[in-house]
Order: C-alpha cells, then sequence, then structure tokens
C-alpha cells in the first residue's frame, strides 16, 4: 500500500498542493483527474522522488519517500508528461539504453516488448514511430524493472482513437498486479480505464470514489411535461424528488437522487392530479456534469 499523508508543496508564490492524502493499493487503477493546473503533475513528481522540498509523508509498506527514496524508487515506474525519448535510438537498443542507465541487470526486454506490442516495430528508429508506439516505447522503459508501482502522467495525450483503445487496454492489464496512478484532465479517459478516480482542484482532494459509487450516487433528472401548471412545489414533494424546477410553460425536471425509477410515481401524481402527461424522459446527470461541478 501506498500512502500519502497531508502532502503540501509551493513553488515560489504558488501553491501546487495543500494537504493531499490518500491511499493507493495494488489492483485497481486509480485515475488522478483534474484541470490544468490542479497539481497532478506536481504530486507524481513528488511521488517519483524528482521533487524535493515538499511537506507532508509518503509511505510504501514500512519504508518512507524521504528516508528510503532508492528503495521506492527501485520499484516505481515513472512515465512523465510528454514521455522524452531518443529519436535516433532503435527501440529495442533505446530500452538498452535506459536500462544501462538505471543500471537494471535482467531486465527481460523480449517480454516487455511483447507485452506492450512493441514487436513489430522493435528494429525502427524511436522517431519512425507513430505517437502511439512512442507512448509504448515511454511505458516499456517505465516496466523494464518490472516495478509494483507505475506512475503515468497523461499517458493518453495526443493519441488516435485506435491507439488510445490499446493503451487503455494495456494500462488495464498493468492494474491488475501493480499500483497504477495515472493523470489526466479528460474525464472519460477516467470513465473506460479506471477503478477508481480521485479529483483534485487547486492542490486539493475534492473527491475520492470508486467509479461504481459514483455512478450509483449520480443524480436522476425527470423531465416532463403535463398539459396544464402545476406548482413546482406540489411536485417536489413526490417521494424521491428532491427538487423540481419549471423549465418551460408546463415542463418540468425533477431531480432524484439514488437508482429507483421514479417515472411510476410521476405517473401517478399526474393521475391523482388530473393531469395529462405529454411527454416524459429521464435522463443520468453523467460523470462530465459532476466533473464540472466538482471542478468549476
Ligand atoms: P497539472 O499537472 O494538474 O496541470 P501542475 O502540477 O503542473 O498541475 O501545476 C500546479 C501549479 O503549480 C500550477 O499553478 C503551475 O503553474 C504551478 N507550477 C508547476 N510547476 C512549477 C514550477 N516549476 N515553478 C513554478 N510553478 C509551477
Amino acid at each position: 500500500m501506498l500512502q500519502l499523508q497531508n502532502i503540501a508543496k509551493s513553488y515560489a508564490e504558488v501553491t501546487a498542493l495543500k494537504g493531499v492524502s490518500f491511499k493507493l493499493k495494488a489492483g485497481e487503477v486509480v485515475g488522478l483527474l483534474g484541470p490544468n493546473g490542479a497539481g497532478k503533475s506536481t504530486l507524481m513528481k513528488i511521488l517519483t522522488g524528482y521533487l524535493k522540498n515538499w511537506e507532508g509523508e509518503v509511505l510504501y509498506g514500512e519504508k518512507n519517500l524521504r528516508d528510503d527514496i532508492k528503495s521506492i524508487q527501485q520499484v516505481t515506474g515513472y512515465l512523465p508528461e510528454n514521455n522524452p525519448l531518443y529519436p535516433d535510438l532503435y527501440v529495442l537498443e533505446y530500452l538498452k539504453f535506459i536500462a544501462g542507465l538505471y543500471r537494471i541487470k535482467n531486465a527481460s526486454f523480449e517480454e516487455i516488448i511483447e507485452k506492450v506490442g512493441l514487436s513489430e516495430v522493435r528494429h525502427r528508429k524511436v522517431n519512425t514511430l507513430s505517437k502511439g508506439y512512442q507512448q509504448r516505447v515511454g511505458l516499456a522503459a517505465a516496466l523494464l524493472h518490472d516495478p509494483e508501482i507505475l506512475i503515468l502522467d497523461e499517458p493518453t495525450t495526443g493519441l488516435d482513437p485506435n491507439q488510445l483503445i490499446e493503451i487503455r487496454k494495456l494500462i488495464r492489464q498493468l492494474g491488475e498486479d501493480k499500483i497504477v496512478l495515472f493523470s489526466t484532465h479528460i474525464l472519460s479517459e477516467v470513465e473506460s480505464v479506471c477503478d477508481r478516480v480521485i479529483i483534485i482542484r487547486q492542490g486539493e482532494v475534492v473527491a475520492d470514489q470508486s467509479l461504481e459509487s459514483l455512478r450509483k450516487g449520480q443524480q436522476q433528472i425527470i423531465q416532463v411535461e403535463f398539459d396544464y401548471r402545476i406548482e413546482t412545489e406540489a411536485l417536489s414533494k413526490i417521494d424521491g424528488i428532491t427538487k423540481a424546477v419549471n423549465t418551460f410553460d408546463f415542463q418540468y425536471e425533477l431531480y432524484c437522487t439514488g437508482q429507483e425509477d421514479i417515472r411510476p410515481k410521476v405517473f401517478d401524481f399526474a393521475h391523482d392530479n388530473q393531469l395529462k402527461i405529454l411527454a416524459l424522459n429521464q435522463k443520468n446527470e453523467n460523470l462530465a456534469e459532476l466533473f464540472n461541478q466538482l471542478t468549476a
């Protein structure tokens, strides 16, 4: 388990992180989601030991990032934002070069190349590869020492839809037995890859939830049109409705939380009040709206 306790970091006048705490465990892919400037990269740079001068504690089992930085780095793989590569090296040559640089002995190059889907381009130069393949090279480099913790900073930026599907699949696979934290400012990334999302805004955690619970807690909105006007107050008394809004003429939006289908109650209400329902539509407030609310 990787535990972050009250992490704070300032750059001169800018406070990038203001007391961030959470725990990560192997077997779940956690998305670190937040708008640009929220502090995602700063947090990741702290976790990889790249940044010094921060406050709080990072614990990995019995180890502490301040005292045992080398041994935590030895089990951490990092794919930095923009994935800097050496363009003139061949894929295999690049991976061997990185392994040498970090003195990684016994790296299973073949296995990693196969795992990240680089087999067919292994003898090509890095600068002749598409962005998607270059990301895979970066991932391969991050996996050379078979890390237990994988930190991926915006790993899907700039990928086309097919490359996205491949990389997402790979990240999910890696999350089966590693601690995977990956940052993004794109909500759909989180929805398609993560088991859990941590949303940060201006250096603070504003949500930390499993995707499942987030979906369950989603707000349901019933859009209904009657043939006559009715007081919103009367509508909001329907069991399960938290708020009723008159959006236009005889059209209303009814807000409810939870998963119970509220439409039968709306029918009963109409019947009891001698109203006719001209239109009825149920929509779920999606994660995008929630994200907008949390980060607005
Ligand atoms: P994100 O990755 O979520 O876009 P960052 O961690 O890069 O956010 O940035 C958080 C805040 O810290 C921003 O206000 C950014 O301008 C500031 N910041 C990041 N790096 C530096 C730096 N090296 N010097 C000064 N300010 C920085």
